[in-house]
Formats: structure tokens, C-alpha cells, sequence
């Protein structure tokens, strides 16, 4: 990075790693340059000030040096930590998955202001004692958009085609919707329901308040679920460890949100 030796940043940790007996690198998510790895010297020693700072999923104002090798995080402002969040292990395990899912989709000092503003917007949301799924899907596919691969949701991605009110298909290969003719001969083409293709276009246009009012029966929530982490896969190119984790809470205490075991599908007909 150039520029003045000393900065200050607004971050979010996303993960660390602890080195020798007392310092950590820290992932952290910045407003201002994007992903940055910094180190926090003596930051795993007991009374460290700068130790409640740099653990996962707390946000703060980072003041750094630049150096040659990594950067070192001289002091930090708590500005959120989250606390209700991780008292609840379904709410802890979205955020690690989010935190994830933005250290492996972006590059380091490649800036996303608003991604980040997202990441910290669908935090709060969580840390309130929103635990909707809903969250998570919409998180996913605007994080899809803000790194450069929206999927192609009005004509089909292969022909071109404007796609018909009919169920059409989806290849997370190709990134986006297939008119039904278009599947038959795409290989990775999976069934998109009407519904599931109306959702996917709501939730690409809209902000966090329209998206978090769909409602969607099981059957639809999977639906979505599978379409986007498909897309998800296809441009990282290797699993989300962390999602394993959310699974097996979802099948241990079958928590499901509200809107995935309510009633008929009822999309907001806003496309
Ligand atoms: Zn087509």
C-alpha cells in the first residue's frame, strides 16, 4: 500500500491467527482499502489492550504503520463487538459464514464500501436478534453483485432470449438464468422455479428492509439456498468450510426461521 506511513481504518476482524506466544495476524475487512492483513503485537497476552479489538467479528477504528514486511496495528476503538451475536451459537455461526465468505471473495486493497456497509448493516441485524436465513441468501447474492458477478437474471444467459413466466433453469457455471430450450443442453442447468427466479430479482434490486419481508414456505427457502451457494461455488471455486458448521445447527436443533416453515410461497410481486 502507499501513502503516509501511518493510517487509520475502520475494519471489521474477519479471522486471525495467533503467532509465537503473543502476537496475531488479523484479517480485517476496511471500509477504506478493502481486505488488509495486519499484526497485533502482543495482542494474545492476558490485559492486552489491543486483544478484545482483534478477535473475530468485532469492528473497530485500527490505527496502523505501514512496514515492509506486514503492517502492524499500533492501537484500536472498539466500535462494535457484537456480544448478543455471539451469545447465540446459530447467530455466531451466520457471522463467521459472512466473515468467511468475504475473506475468500475478495482481494486484498481491492476496496468494497459497500459491501462493507452490508456486512456491518446484516451484523446489526443479527447482533438485534434477527435470525432469519433470509439474511444470509440476500448477503449472498449482493456479495455476488458487488464483486463483479451479478447473475443474469432477465434474458437467458446462454441465447439471449428475454425469459418467459414459466419455470426456466439456472447454470452457476454460466452465472444466471437459462430459457428452458437453453437448458436442455447446458450440463450444469438445475430446474428454477417461477417464484425462485422472482425472489432472485427482488433481492438484486432491493435494500435490506424489502428483502427481509418475502416470505417463502421450506420448499422455496431450499430452492434459493441451493441456486445461490451453486453460483457461490462456481466463482470461488472451493467450499466455505464454515457453511458445514451452519448445517449441521440447522439439522441439530432444526431451528428454522419463521418464514421458512409458514404457509404458501408469497413473493412481493415488485418485478
Ligand atoms: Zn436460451
Amino acid at each position: 500500500m502507499s501513502g503516509p506511513r501511518q493510517y487509520q481504518v475502520e475494519g471489521l476482524v474477519l479471522a486471525h491467527v495467533v503467532v509465537g506466544e503473543k502476537d496475531k495476524i488479523v484479517t480485517l475487512f476496511t471500509r477504506e482499502h478493502g481486505k488488509i492483513r495486519a499484526v497485533a503485537r502482543g495482542s494474545v497476552r492476558p490485559g492486552s489492550s489491543l486483544g478484545p479489538c482483534v478477535e473475530p467479528l468485532t469492528s473497530g477504528r485500527f490505527y496502523c504503520v505501514r512496514r515492509r514486511s506486514i503492517d502492524l496495528i499500533a492501537q484500536a476503538t472498539p466500535l462494535a463487538s457484537y456480544g448478543s451475536l455471539k451469545s447465540d451459537l446459530w447467530r455466531m455461526a451466520c457471522g463467521l459464514y459472512m466473515a468467511e465468505l468475504v475473506d475468500s471473495a475478495t482481494a486484498e486493497e481491492a476496496p468494497h464500501p459497500a459491501l462493507f456497509d452490508l456486512v456491518r448493516d446484516v451484523l446489526e441485524r443479527f447482533d438485534y436478534g434477527e435470525n432469519s436465513e433470509l439474511l444470509l441468501r440476500y448477503f449472498e447474492l449482493q456479495l455476488l453483485d458487488q464483486i463483479g458477478f451479478r447473475p443474469s437474471l432477465q434474458e437467458c444467459v446462454d441465447c439471449g432470449t428475454r425469459l418467459a413466466p414459466v419455470e426456466n433453469a439456472l447454470s452457476a457455471v454460466l452465472g444466471g438464468a437459462l430459457c428452458p430450450e437453453c437448458a436442455m443442453h447446458v450440463p450444469d442447468a438445475r430446474p428454477l422455479s417461477l417464484d425462485a427466479l422472482k425472489v432472485l430479482r427482488l433481492w438484486l434490486g432491493c435494500g435490506l428492509d424489502v428483502a427481509l419481508r418475502v416470505r417463502l414456505n421450506g420448499l422455496l427457502a431450499s430452492e434459493l439456498d441451493a441456486h445461490v451457494y451453486r453460483l457461490i461455488l462456481s466463482v470461488l471455486q472451493k467450499e466455505v468450510r464454515s457453511r458445514g458448521w451452519l448445517r449441521r445447527l440447522k439439522e441439530e436443533d432444526s431451528r428454522l426461521s419463521p418464514e421458512s416453515v409458514a404457509g404458501e410461497p408469497s413473493v412481493d410481486n415488485h418485478h
